[in-house]
């Protein structure tokens, strides 16, 4: 095609593109008890204005206002941070019937209208993105808003507040620094000065007229930073308001969010532009924020805290320390009998807990926000089982409510009591503060999120200590194992954010007296330097210096986590196993739920302290009969543990996984002998001490291979070393022969480790054969135990027909397959570049932690279905770390699998994904 044809044609295209999207809809109305949109159009009007339009049209008391769609941030992406046409004359129509509703008009200086402009994603992220409260004010607004309150003070505030805000967040001007005190900005510093100059306790101390002049320097660093008028046109603020409120998406904050809970970025942020209302207009008004259940603890009550004569963000920032909800009862009877009628109608209308903001303005209520309640493992399982019971949701509905991830937090471990009263005893104790958000922590203190990072990345364990947390601190919240904050209450941004995170967090431990230049706390009478160690409780809020040891949870006590479960066992499809390497494992993880022992890991036993002398005495003997000695000393060892985990897992498959790494892993201790013996020649220490060195560390030169993961490890030890294989052959079915003489049914199931051809796989059958009929003869007893091998070599998948004519079972060893598949170092990757990987989207998530579905995943389907080809029945299983992870769960319920086997506490996180997984895949069946 000629050039100018092209161009063109490339013109007609974009025409026509810019008149189909100046006809698109980008603007949705809420005013007058009609809306719009509704609550299932979230992906399109957020989470916020979904759910401003369906109160508004449940008649509830919504001031008017509209929201820009998501469609619109990412068409204004599109266009190189452009608005897409037709955008702004819909908003300007939507303004001119708020402003009708409203009977107020933007930038009218006799009846101004004043707008909020708020961000809202369809995913909540609490405070990552930003908003323009006030927005509408200049000199001749702010003296109508005077004229019409009668309140100088409140309307010279207002403006004050107004151009910080704006200044900061659509201009661009520095805010205060969350790390370091020192640096504060420009807006912050010229607010202390005034306050220092007027003698101004805090900001609601400063008269009227230092309010004015704050406003004349305010503007004046508006024009230093930014070389021109602070904007006084309020529909240009409005339209620069929208653009910062859409760039606000990809801030380095809300960047960070999503990439720590797997949030899409391509989804874009709503823009609600909503009528403000004030809470700051005297002791009749105030603003908070209210669950419908406590988000601790799931109990069917209004929960929450509000602040009289407060605006906005001040109960979420956690400036001031709010009252308790309950409060507004005999404060305000009339508006809390009200806030409460609504809770409740918006809890059945929306069959779950919500998190509530309202603000009063001169004795009337206004609801601004209803969302979904963020909460904690305890509170979701308490409120999904209530709910089933109170007959508002079903036992399936109960199941798809609560995170399996979060199950695992009900099983945290909490302070061991009496170490606590111990700390008592010894002073130990410091403060109490808000539990805030449940589990117990034990770390050093750090002042500060980057130092967080730092120490997290040095492998130390930290607890993060602030003031209050902002969003900025979400990196180092995310690196820390518990968060301490001396202000803000149970719905501050630290308790919100740690909630979600599964920290424990104590929040508002007002005794704290920080000092972040110092880089100390002082508290109950002690000075706590970073570095120091102190455990603190997010179950109780409290806090005690020095660690604490820990204890692990009773489940028993969980009556309503057994109840969700047991509905989770009905659905699921899925076995759920064990990774177990003892017996005092195998009775937790029964108890538990688990339905089999997946994987036994023999070297574990191996570890032990009076075994590994024994095998390194196996490892050190230059031929078989040597090491066959060693390997009769550890026979008995090797057989009372298996004893033990067929008692336990009486009636139970007990996969034993014989051993695997590679041989130096027992001498790590070794691994300088080369300098020790150095060294002790130097000094003349006995020769026959250094000759015993020497020795060792020939063999260990022996040993020693470049690549130990890809070299003498797994079946290939057994085939090089049959003796080993021998004797734990005789350990395993003795142990079976021993239990079942006491009437126990053993179930062994003998695995082979990292099989990659038939040539191993046959031979291996034939050994254990032969062992198992000279145990059966010597015995005069037989008992039945199966055959079967790991899948964790690529080849192993692509000859699956021909391994299942001699595996009875297949497990996948999904570490090792991510390894292999991948060609990816599970031992090394994480700390050279695997996480760099992840932070850079260079791939979509940790590969070892969730399945690699179109590699590995798409492998163990070509196994799966090799393999059943040959065996129709073949139980397949997986215990690579992933059994415990619920998105690969899903995928191993698509795959077909038999069976999942994660770790111990994490059965019953993989009973949840299971049943999550089956109700899924059914609905899609439905569909
Ligand atoms: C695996 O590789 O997934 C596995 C379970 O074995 P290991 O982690 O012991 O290598
Ligand atoms: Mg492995």
């Amino acid at each position: 095609m000629p050039a100018r044809r092209r161009t063109a044609t490339a013109a007609r295209r974009a025409a026509t593109r810019s008149r189909s999207s100046a006809k698109k809809k980008w603007v949705y109305l809420f005013a007058s008890g009609k809306a719009e949109g509704n609550a299932g159009m979230r992906a399109l009007l957020g989470g916020k204005g979904a759910g401003l339009a369906e109160m508004t049209n449940a008649r509830l008391p919504v001031p008017p206002g509209f929201t820009i769609t998501t469609e619109a941030c990412n068409a204004y992406f599109a266009a190189n941070k452009k608005l897409p046409p037709g955008l702004w004359d819909q908003a300007e129509k939507a303004l001119a019937t708020v402003e009708k509703v409203a009977g107020k008009r933007l930038g009218d200086p006799a009846n101004p209208l004043l707008v909020s402009v708020r961000s809202g994603a369809a995913m909540s992220m609490p405070g990552m993105m930003d908003t323009v409260l006030n927005l509408g004010l200049n000199d001749e607004t702010r003296a109508g808003l005077e004229k019409l309150t009668k309140n100088p003070r409140f309307a010279w505030d207002a403006y004050r507040r107004f151009i910080s805000m704006f200044g900061r967040i659509v201009l661009g001007i520095r805010g205060a620094s969350t790390t370091d005190p020192e640096q504060k900005g420009p807006f912050d510093l010229a607010l202390d000065e005034k306050k220092r100059r007027t003698g101004a306790k805090s900001d609601s101390d400063l008269t009227p007229a230092a309010l004015r002049e704050l406003v004349d320097e305010y503007k004046a660093i508006v024009r230093r930073e930014t070389k021109r008028e602070f904007p006084t046109d309020a529909k240009e603020q409005m339209r620069l308001a929208i653009e910062a409120v859409f760039n606000s998406w990809f801030g380095k904050r809300a960047v960070d969010y999503r990439n720590q809970f797997k949030i899409r970025h391509d989804l874009g942020t709503a823009v609600s532009v909503v009528t403000m209302v004030f809470g700051n207009m005297g002791d009749d008004s105030g603003t908070g924020v209210a669950f419908t259940r406590d988000p601790n603890t799931g109990a069917k009550e209004l929960y929450g805290e509000y602040l009289v004569n407060a605006q906005g963000e001040d109960v979420v920032a956690g400036i001031r320390t709010p009252s308790k909800i309950a409060q507004l009862r005999t404060e305000m009877p009339k508006v809390y009998a009200q806030f409460e009628k609504i809770a409740q109608r918006l809890e059945k209308h929306y069959r779950d807990a919500q998190d509530l903001e309202f603000t009063i303005e001169r004795g009337t209520l206004f609801m601004l926000q209803t969302r979904s309640a963020k909460r904690t493992a305890r509170s979701a399982v308490r409120i999904a089982t209530d709910m089933v019971r109170e007959g508002l949701i079903t036992k399936d509905e109960a199941l798809m409510r609560v995170d399996p991830s979060q199950v695992e937090q009900l099983l945290l471990p909490g302070f061991d009591e009496k170490a606590v009263e111990k700390a008592r005893r010894e002073g130990r104790y410091l403060a109490k503060g808000l539990n805030a958000s449940p589990g117990a922590a034990t770390g050093r203190v750090v002042f500060d999120a980057d130092r967080a990072v730092e120490l997290k990345g040095a492998k130390q364990l930290v607890v993060l200590v602030r003031p209050e947390t902002s969003p900025d601190d979400f990196h180092g919240m995310i690196a820390a194992t518990g968060i301490l904050t001396a202000r803000g209450g149970s719905t501050s941004h630290a308790a919100v954010v740690a909630r979600g995170l599964g920290l424990p967090c104590v929040s508002g431990c007002t005794e704290l007296d920080i000092d972040l230049a110092k880089r100390v706390m002082r508290v109950g009478g002690k000075t706590i330097k970073e570095g120091d160690p102190i455990s603190i409780d997010g179950t109780t809020g409290e806090v005690f210096a020095g660690a604490l040891p820990t204890i692990i949870p009773n489940f028993k006590a969980e009556t309503q986590l057994i109840e969700l479960l047991s509905w989770a066992d009905k659905r699921r499809r899925l076995g759920v196993w064990v990774n177990a390497d003892t017996p005092e494992e195998c009775r937790l993880a029964r108890e538990l739920g688990a339905e089999g022992v997946g994987l036994a890991r023999t070297e574990h036993m191996f570890r032990q302290a009076e075994r590994l002398p024994i095998v390194q005495d196996m490892i050190m003997a230059d031929n078989t009969a040597g090491r066959k000695q060693a390997l009769d000393k550890l026979l008995p060892f090797q057989q009372g543990d298996f004893r033990e985990m067929f008692t336990a897992m009486d009636g139970l498959s007990v996969v034993i996984r014989l051993i695997d790494p590679p041989l130096h892993e027992f001498l790590r201790e070794y691994h300088d002998l080369d300098v020790e013996i150095a060294v002790d020649k130097a000094l003349g220490k006995d020769p026959a001490e250094i000759a015993r060195k020497e020795k060792i560390w020939k063999r260990l030169e022996q040993i020693t291979e470049d690549n130990p993961m890809l070299g003498l490890r797994g079946c290939r030890l057994l085939l090089i070393f049959p003796e080993i294989l021998e004797m734990q052959i005789r350990a395993i079915l003795g142990a079976a022969i021993d239990v079942s003489e006491k009437g126990v049914k053993a179930k062994p199931e003998i695995m082979m480790p990292l099989v990659g051809t038939m040539g191993e796989l046959d031979r291996l059958y034939e050994q254990v054969t032969a062992v198992a009929q000279t145990v059966f003869t010597e015995r005069g007893k037989k008992v039945p135990y199966k055959f079967g091998t790991m899948i964790e070599i690529p080849r192993a998948c692509l000859i699956s027909d021909e391994i299942a004519t001699k595996a009875e079972f297949f497990s996948f060893g999904t570490n090792d397959l991510t390894q292999t598949i991948l060609g990816i170092s599970r031992d090394d990757a994480q700390k050279s570049f695997l996480t760099q990987y992840v932070e850079k989207k260079i791939i979509p998530t940790d590969p070892f932690q969730v399945l690699d579905r179109d590699g590995v995943g798409a492998m163990m389907r070509i196994s799966i279905e090799k393999g059943r080809k040959t065996r129709k029945d073949l139980k397949i299983g997986i215990c690579g770390e992933h059994g415990g992870d619920p998105s690969s769960i899903a995928l191993c319920h698509e795959l077909g699998l038999t069976y999942v086997s994660p770790s111990t506490y994490r059965v019953p996180v993989a009973r949840l994904a299971a049943a999550q997984a089956a109700l899924a895949g059914a609905g899609e069946r439905d569909r």
